[in-house]
């Protein structure tokens, strides 16, 4: 009698153990103010992961009665997101921004010649190029000529890009270099200032020059791609759409992806060339570990600061001006129709009004073909009031940098006179039209930390927390709306929601644990990872928890 007592407690043990402490999971977290980011907006407690997917949320006593883990974490109160992902970013170009000298942030013409000659004679360089440059930030509207450039080097080359990518200003030095400089240039404008080029060569021009600058090695661009990795992963961004990638460059992801070394989920659009096409003929989707390509970039125009952008009236501070066409109609045509072949997705860049129609009205002939194809406008910067509703109609993605908006801010009016600039930076409106908005930061011609892009896009205003008022604010988009702007819903504009975006049941436990708490207000808070998990295992520690 006493063993069968004994027995029946033992055994009452066992099964009250395996139906409450029943199933073994990898890893449990609780504690934490989870953003689950679901349909259902749930806030929950606790989630329970194995094989690196999420199998539970809920309140911590369910989830923490239910599971034995090899490792519980303790959340301390913290908030969780889902990782973060930057819908429209350039590591190419950043990390060759940090292989040249550097012109982020000066404040006049004259800081600029002086960087240029303390790295030209630092490094002893027989050709320099530089990144970074802004005249707005130096109070000036207009364009620099290179006539000082010219006589601080008159026989070194000098390429030094604006900020934006879209222009460059070059010493006579290096357009010598140029035979038969041509005076017009499709998709692009070389500057001129009383007959003679200004040195200020505007979006396809610049292809003229680009060809003598010197080459970055491999190697160097892979260690710089692995630094920004680094920078991303500190901020909780675990995935990248990398807008606008060269062939040579496909080959330098698939090689980090095979030494383990990419941990990033990068999604690639492809430029529009030969070689690019080639491979999307042979290879259609591409999908390889974390790395996907199956998507084209088209360029359409050029940026506002650069009066590149394709604007269907004229400019409010250049008559008779109304930017660059870059892609003809045809070529544009061309690359859908390949698109449409290759179940690609086309995303555009369309920075004024004009632009965006072209495209939207192109998209329209896909969308009677093709319903969820979710092809993207990037940037959808200057839009007609009339032409929003194309969004809807046709079902178009609109992917927006909500820091432009407040960087522009200083001086988009100028460019676009007050009406214009009504169906501008319009965030609010284009997210009414098609129900999702997915949100970027352009880097690095914006900063990568996604915490501006949250409080741009709810506050309308920068890290300094100006415009004092807000720019625009009523089209500002709700919290909630912001945070599903870098987690979910570029997850659904590269066709990956199934996968990660939010924390749900059957997803990969890609997230972010936040060091600060996350809350709306009215003064920027910067924020960091204190951890960043990628399907279930931990890519990045800020600091180890101390309790
Ligand atoms: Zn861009």
């Amino acid at each position: 009698m006493k063993f069968f007592i004994i027995f029946i407690l033992i055994f009452s043990f066992t099964m009250l153990s395996s139906c409450m402490k029943g199933k073994k999971v990898d890893l449990v977290i609780h504690n934490a103010r989870i953003h689950c980011l679901d349909d259902g907006n749930n806030l929950v407690q606790a989630m329970a992961i194995k094989n690196g997917e999420i199998v539970e949320v809920g309140p911590d006593r369910q989830i923490m009665n239910k599971y034995q883990a090899d490792e519980f974490i303790d959340g301390a109160g913290k908030d969780i997101i889902p990782g973060i992902t930057d819908a429209h970013g350039h590591m190419f170009y950043y990390a060759k921004q940090k292989l040249r000298l550097d012109l982020n942030s000066c404040k006049s013409y004259e800081e600029l010649l002086v960087r240029t000659e303390k790295y030209q004679e630092n490094g002893n360089k027989m050709f320099v190029v530089g990144a970074g440059w802004d005249q707005s930030l130096w109070g000036e509207n207009n364009l620099p000529n290179n006539k000082k450039l010219n006589a601080l080097f008159p026989s070194i080359p000098v390429c030094l890009y604006r900020v934006d990518g879209h222009a460059a200003l070059v010493n006579d030095c290096l357009l010598k270099k140029v035979i038969n400089l041509p005076t017009n240039v499709d998709g692009g404008e070389i500057v001129f200032e009383n007959g003679v080029p200004s040195g200020m060569l505007i979006d396809n021009a610049m292809n003229l020059v680009e060809q003598y600058l010197p080459k970055n090695h491999p190697a160097e661009i892979k260690n710089a791609i692995l630094e920004i990795q680094e920078e991303l992963l500190a901020y909780g961004v675990t995935g990248v759409h990398e807008a606008g990638i060269s062939y040579s460059e496909i080959k330098i992801l698939q090689d980090l992806v095979d030494n383990k070394s990419l941990k990033l989920n990068v999604y690639a659009m492809l430029l529009d060339s030969k070689r690019n096409r080639e491979f999307a003929l042979k290879h259609g989707i591409y999908s390889y570990k974390n790395l996907t390509i199956r998507s084209f970039k088209m360029f359409v125009d050029g940026a506002l600061g650069s009066r590149g952008a394709l604007l269907k009236n004229d400019y409010e501070d250049q008559l008779n001006h109304r930017g660059v066409q870059i892609s003809s109609l045809k070529e544009m045509q061309d690359l859908s129709d390949l698109s449409i072949k290759l179940n690609y997705q086309l995303n555009a860049h369309c920075i004024g009004d004009s632009a965006n129609a072209l495209v939207l009205n192109l998209y329209h002939q896909v969308f009677d073909a093709k319903k969820d194809h979710r092809w993207r406008i990037e940037h959808a910067q200057v839009i007609d009031p009339q032409d929003f509703k194309l969004f809807s109609q046709f079902a178009v993605f609109p992917s927006v940098q909500p820091i432009h908006a407040i960087d522009d801010s200083k001086w988009a009016e100028k460019r676009l006179g007050k009406k214009r600039l009504n169906g501008a930076y319009a965030y609010r409106s284009l997210l009414e039209q098609f129900g999702m908005l997915a949100l970027g930061t352009d880097f690095p011609i914006a900063s990568l930390n996604p915490f501006l892009t949250l409080f741009a896009a709810n506050q309308r205003k920068g890290k300094d927390n100006l415009p004092k008022n807000g720019f625009e604010v009523n089209q500002s988009l709700t919290f909630q709306q912001s945070l599903k702007g870098i987690t979910i819903w570029p997850c659904f504009a590269a066709f990956d929601e199934y996968k990660r975006g939010s924390i749900e049941i059957g997803k990969e436990a890609t997230f972010v644990v936040l060091k600060k708490p996350l809350i709306e207000q009215n003064e920027f808070s910067d924020n960091f990872a204190l951890f960043t998990f990628m399907k279930g295992k931990k890519v990045y520690s800020g600091e180890e928890l101390s309790f």
